[in-house]
């Protein structure tokens, strides 16, 4: 969608001069990828008006000053806006409060990715310093239970399930009061979907909801399902009734525009949306941040949530290390450290793809070779001495006697004895420390008063 919209625009560039005929063009070529990306038809034709007279009526009042470079930054800005406004309900999702029992429950039918996006969820709560769980009360699908103790196992998420129990409104109950008790603070309901909506379906829903009394009911609509989303998510919200979406599977050949619709349909916000099968592929939704990508603008507030993340699980130490940054002043157990952050936070070329401008190319290779690199690494450093950790690198340089200042080769029983340790060869154990260099080297100049991190956070 973004290629075809951003296709259009370039198209706008090279016409000579931009009148009714060449908006016209671009709208109906903006309205063709929309329709083609599933989005709802008289969604489509109200946006195309309404972008036709804003643009209109900021000409006619001389807005364009006669250029048409600025009538071209109208013409954007109009179809940005009018498509922020798509996704944009106006309407504030709930937020789970810390010290507060948040009860969440996920509803949407079978396939549609409930089960993982619990998962997903009770993470990237977890992960924000709130204690997560899971209560799996789909009693209808054999196995369900097995599929959420196996992904909260893997996630270290504390579940709560049953084997033996029919009832899905006990199991909830039980599960809710057993964790509300515990003081767990996101209380995470998972149900169950059936292939079509039915009348059994929704009841279950009503007395579950009844039951543990959910603070936020979750659509899970599956993106690959398209226009039908619409007619689904408003049969959910006359029985379930949701206050937010989260659209699955937004990773594969799906159209987005199906959920787009449903969000339009529904006047409920979007969330998050689901990327992929694993435990991070879950983006933090906003609209005018994947508006924005969506037209290949990058997503810097998607880049800033992730780091937030990782930093957000240990302010203190994050702050002690902005500090060391800024000083230029990097240990290689800092910089380690820093690595298995960067791991946790997930595919590293969805990290590189965040970040407007950077080419894909700066991560090298296939996510899994980039995390076997960097695990090696891990285990180079492991194998270093207390002492070797702590340091710049130094204890692996020889200086000179008189001048401690000129390095005058490698301290190769050092490096030998670490290249041993962890099964690598010393050209490896090299390379590492090089990297670590050209690191702490580089945090000198992103740390700093003018450094790279302090103009993105001015940028927000
Ligand atoms: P449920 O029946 O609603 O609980 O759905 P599940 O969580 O069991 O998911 C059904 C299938 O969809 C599983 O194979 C998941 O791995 C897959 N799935 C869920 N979310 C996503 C996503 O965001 N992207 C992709 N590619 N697959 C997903
Ligand atoms: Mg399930």
């Amino acid at each position: 969608l973004g290629r075809r919209i951003n296709g259009a625009f370039a198209q706008l560039s090279r016409v000579p001069v931009i009148d009714d005929k060449a908006l016209d063009a671009l709208l109906k070529e903006v309205a063709s990828a929309l329709l083609e990306s599933d989005v709802n038809v008289k969604l489509v034709a109200n946006l195309r008006s309404k972008v036709k007279a804003k643009v209109k009526a900021a000409i006619e009042s001389g807005a364009d000053k006669g250029k048409d470079i600025n009538r071209k930054n109208i013409i954007q800005k109009a179809i940005f806006d009018e498509l922020v406004l798509l996704v944009d309900p106006g309407v504030e999702p709930y937020k789970p409060k810390k010290n507060h029992p948040n009860v969440i429950m996920a509803v949407g039918l079978q396939g549609n990715g409930k089960t993982t996006t619990c998962t997903k969820l009770a993470v990237y709560w977890q992960k924000r310093g709130l204690k997560s769980c899971i209560v799996c009360a789909d009693t209808f699908r054999a196995g369900a239970f097995d599929q959420t103790r196996q992904s909260a196992t893997k996630a270290k998420i504390p579940y709560f399930g049953s084997y033996t129990e029919t009832d899905p409104v006990s199991i909830a109950a039980q599960g809710v009061m057993k964790f509300k008790k515990e003081k767990f603070e996101v209380i995470i309901v998972d149900t169950s979907g059936r292939h079509k909506q039915e009348s059994e379906l929704f009841q279950e829903m009503v007395q579950i909801g009844e039951a543990v009394k959910p603070d936020m009911t979750v659509l899970v609509l599956d993106a690959s399902i398209g226009q039908a989303a619409e007619a689904q998510a408003k049969a959910f919200k006359e029985s379930a009734d949701f206050g937010a979406i989260i659209v699955t599977k937004m990773d594969g050949h799906a159209k987005g525009g199906g959920a787009i619709s449903a969000v339009a349909a529904t006047k409920t916000p979007i969330i998050f949306l689901g990327v992929g099968e694993h435990l991070y592929d879950l983006d933090k939704f906003s609209p005018e941040p994947f508006i924005s990508k969506l037209l290949g603008m990058g997503d810097i507030q998607g880049f800033m949530d992730h780091m937030q993340s990782i930093t957000l699980a240990n302010p203190e130490k994050q702050k002690e290390m902005q500090k060391k940054l800024g000083e230029g002043k990097l240990s290689i157990r800092d910089w380690k450290e820093q690595i298995s952050n960067v791991m946790s936070m997930g595919p590293l070329s969805k990290i590189a793809s965040m970040i407007p401008g950077l080419p894909q190319g700066m991560v090298e290779g296939s996510d899994e070779e980039t995390s076997s690199r960097m695990k090696r690494m891990m285990i180079i450093c492991d194998s270093m001495t207390e002492t070797e950790l702590d340091s710049d690198g130094s204890p692996f340089i020889v200086y000179d006697a008189k001048d401690k200042n000129k390095p005058v080769g490698v301290n190769m029983k050092a490096l030998l004895r670490v290249a041993k340790g962890s099964g690598c060869h010393v050209r490896e154990v090299e390379e590492v420390l090089c990297q670590y260099r050209m690191m702490s080297n580089m945090a000198k100049t992103v740390g700093g008063k003018n450094g790279f991190m302090q103009n993105l956070q001015k940028m927000q």
